[in-house]
């Protein structure tokens, strides 16, 4: 089970009320996108399916035998169904969850259905969804996980509870990186995540990409020609990441910039390369001018071992643009 960060006060209530038997059927759980509210909805369906007669404890107690099956993702009363994206649940696949919710539970316990970006549903879907949240099955339950509630028909608004999940605080976010194994806490991914927006699966693969970038930016200055060579084959040829990549580059340029300041010389370099930075994103994303090259020219600027060419008049020499754009 992921461990939660936040959001104690809604986990708190959800947790009474399943223990009280006093949980409504069917469930709305708002808020941003990446905070956390399905594992927040898959907490409280792990309490709901746990074996522990009684007051169950909050997620369940982690070893029974319909514990163990739900860690395991074979526990045969739980349905999952993810709405958007390119493979988003159908209107078919709708009907088939609803036919299983309907169904005795296999465990002899309830049944659960966790429906993700809900309000990504169609018409079609959703009133097909309505039928079972009007007369719902005793000891089943529903709960649409969703950022967007005003995209969903108020006939399904009106058969559910809301609950409503908060942005992440900074100091939460910081906790969850620290969780997550990422080295070296960085002010400007926390502020990426934005209390919101990121979810925690694309942070960890950002911070990948970041730690790639900072990582290949060293070796740029140290002068490792092949190893410029390389990123820019790579990171020109994976186009779907290219603009976050090339924000990345900046930034991290941007920092060097900030932290060698005292050294005119680094300070020479990493001037020349932010501005080279920037002009590649511009070059590449709205001139469509050949990522690999654009990407090549902006690394070989951060070369420590040319600083001495720039040092003196760092402005009069043409940026990337000039050169790239006019054929220089
Ligand atoms: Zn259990």
């Amino acid at each position: 089970m992921s461990t939660i960060i936040g959001h104690t006060k809604q986990r708190k209530e959800l947790c009474e009320l399943a223990q009280t038997d006093k949980l409504p059927s069917a469930l709305i759980f708002s808020g941003l996108n990446g905070i956390g509210k399905n594992l927040v909805a898959r907490e409280l369906a792990r309490q709901l399916l746990c074996d522990v007669r009684g007051e169950s404890p909050q997620g369940g107690c982690g070893t029974c035998r319909s514990c163990r099956l739900f860690e395991t993702g074979t526990h045969p009363d739980i349905h999952n169904l993810q709405f958007g994206g390119e493979e988003g649940a159908t209107v078919d696949d709708v009907r088939t969850t609803l036919e299983k919710m309907s169904l005795k539970p296999f465990m002899g316990g309830k049944k659960i259905a966790i429906f993700n970006d809900a309000d990504e549903i169609s018409i079609v879907g959703a009133n097909t969804i309505l039928k079972s949240l009007e007369e719902p099955r005793p000891d089943t339950y529903f709960i649409l996980v969703l950022s967007n509630p005003s995209r969903l028909p108020t006939t399904i608004l009106s058969r559910c509870q809301r609950f409503f999940f908060d942005r992440l605080t900074a100091d939460e976010i910081r906790e969850i990186i620290a969780l997550k194994g990422i080295k070296e806490i960085s002010e400007a991914l926390t502020l990426l995540a934005d209390g919101s927006a990121a979810s925690l699966d694309s942070l960890q693969a950002q911070s990948e990409m970041w730690e790639d970038v900072r990582n290949v930016v060293e070796r740029a200055w140290m002068g490792d020609q092949p190893c410029i060579a390389r990123a820019a084959q790579e990171w020109g040829a994976a186009k779907t990441q290219l603009k976050e990549r090339l924000a990345f580059l900046r930034t991290t340029i941007r920092q060097r910039l900030l932290a060698t300041r005292t050294d005119p010389n680094a300070v020479a370099v990493w001037g020349v390369a932010l501005q080279n930075a920037l002009d590649a994103e511009y070059l590449t994303l709205e001139r469509h001018v050949n990522p690999t090259l654009v990407i090549l020219k902006t690394l070989q600027s951060c070369d420590n071992s040319l600083a001495s060419t720039y040092r003196i008049t760092p402005r009069s020499r043409p940026s990337l643009g000039e050169m790239l754009l006019d054929g220089r």
